[in-house]
């Protein structure tokens, strides 16, 4: 690579690095063996060496990872065709013992000078690159982008300093009041996390979460929040407050670990709190990805004797039928639906099949995100059953939400 860009820094060319990577190569490995695998990858690479220049370099850098150095390029057009036609050419069926396999790949392209000037950093640019690529549906080729890199460095800001929230007591936790439309009391309260990191202030979970769920942390999180809501929801109850359940949101990840129905057991043992006021909310996503082995995990979730809610509902594909086998309490509305009911009659038909829907299934719905008093009107008239969202409270904290429950208006 160091020899490629000296020699195009003499004649004002350029120098791209194909970073590619197969796409579920594992899979491969892991259903028909790795022999099979071995001379799956030594066919990708004859099929990579017979497809470019002589004066091109290809390089496997372990795993199911290429590089390919095009050296002397002139035109920046050269490198896209050379991507599509790998791309191609690596999708024909690969003829293995008696198998046919079929293989996709996804590129991320950097070029020297434009990106970088040095092998390590036109690598790392590459490697960035075929990471978008993998993220926007694989099967596909990134050039390089700045945004990208920005986006990389605070990835990596992120988990680093997610890795020491933890222990430094940077994490907290926030309760939104559920009230009941019938009765017009609270009937609940769901948890939800707060990270103030000391420098860069309040950073919201729709930024942090992701990152905490790709590198592994949300695991360790996800255990601390459940810890804490408990504790929490039994703290009210030993102050003789009213009691109210406690919904608590719960990530794919944490959902498809075994471990999971021991550390909600644990929470429960630890803090004391009665099962039924623990109400775990999981995505429509998730429950309905697999939904035949969803419909055992979630048997095994509540039979500890929790609540199970449907989160963000209306905007995943939920099989009915599925639906009426699954063990689930509550159903939320997505707050989008919610947002726009008085002003939108889609939504505001939607909302209400939902609620009518939910309740031929006997399940209790939660309308989120009620903004205004035209919003709760409607929920109210359509029958809906509680109604969380700002305009009858924003998260606060569990001392707030403790005056909430004494009505003596400290919330
Ligand atoms: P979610 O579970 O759908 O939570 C509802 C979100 O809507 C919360 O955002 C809440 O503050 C916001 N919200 C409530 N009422 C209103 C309203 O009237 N208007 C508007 N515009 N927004 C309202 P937040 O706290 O930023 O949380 C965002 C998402 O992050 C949550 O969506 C949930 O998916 C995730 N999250 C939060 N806490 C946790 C957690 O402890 N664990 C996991 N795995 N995910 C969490
Ligand atoms: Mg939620
Ligand atoms: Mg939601």
């Amino acid at each position: 690579m160091q020899v490629a860009i000296d020699h195009a820094a003499r004649h004002r060319q350029h120098v791209a690095v194909l970073f590619l990577d197969l796409d579920r190569f594992k899979h491969i490995n892991d259903t028909l063996g790795h022999p099979i695998g071995d001379k799956l990858l030594k066919q990708v690479s004859q099929r990579l060496l017979a497809n470019v220049r002589r004066t091109d370099t290809v390089s496997r850098r372990g795993g199911d990872e290429f590089v390919v150095l095009l050296s002397e390029v002139e035109r920046l057009e050269v490198v896209t065709e050379l991507a599509e036609s790998l791309i191609t050419i690596l999708a024909a069926p690969y003829r293995i013992d008696q198998h046919e396999l079929h293989l996709t790949v996804s590129i991320g392209i950097s070029v020297y000078p434009e990106d970088a000037d040095d092998p390590e950093n036109l690598i790392k640019d590459a490697d960035i690159a075929m990471y978008h690529a993998k993220e926007s549906g694989r099967n596909n080729f990134r050039f390089f982008t700045a945004d990208m890199n920005r986006k990389a460095q605070e990835r990596l800001f992120l988990e680093d300093s997610l890795r020491r929230a933890l222990d430094a007591g940077e994490l907290s936790l926030l309760y939104q009041p559920q009230i009941n439309l019938r009765t017009r009391t609270i009937v609940g309260a769901e948890a939800l996390l707060r990270w103030y990191h000391p420098r860069q202030g309040f950073i919201p979970p729709g930024r942090f979460i992701p990152v905490a769920e790709d590198c592994g942390l949300i695991m360790a999180i996800g255990e601390w929040v459940l810890m804490e809501a408990c504790r929490q929801a039994q703290a009210w109850r030993e102050a003789g407050l009213p009691a109210i359940r406690m919904a608590v949101n719960f990530s794919p990840i944490q959902f498809r670990q075994q471990r999971v129905v021991g550390s909600i057991r644990h929470a429960l043992d630890a803090t004391g709190l009665a099962p039924e006021l623990l109400e775990l909310e999981l995505t429509e996503r998730v429950v309905m990805r697999n939904a035949e082995s969803a419909a055992g995990r979630l048997r095994k979730l509540k039979d500890l004797g929790v609540r199970l809610a449907i989160d963000d509902f209306g905007t995943g594909y939920s099989s009915l039928s599925y639906l009426k086998q699954f063990p689930v309490d509550n159903l939320k509305i997505d707050q989008h639906f919610v947002r726009d009911i008085r002003t939108d009659p889609n939504d505001a038909a939607i909302a209400s099949a939902i609620i009518s829907m939910g309740h031929s299934l006997r399940l209790g719905i939660i309308a989120e995100g009620v903004e205004d008093q035209d919003a709760l009107r409607f929920l109210a008239e359509q029958h809906c059953d509680d109604v969380q969202g700002n305009f009858l409270s924003k998260p606060v904290t569990g001392e707030q939400l403790a005056g909430m429950l004494r009505g003596d208006g400290a919330g």
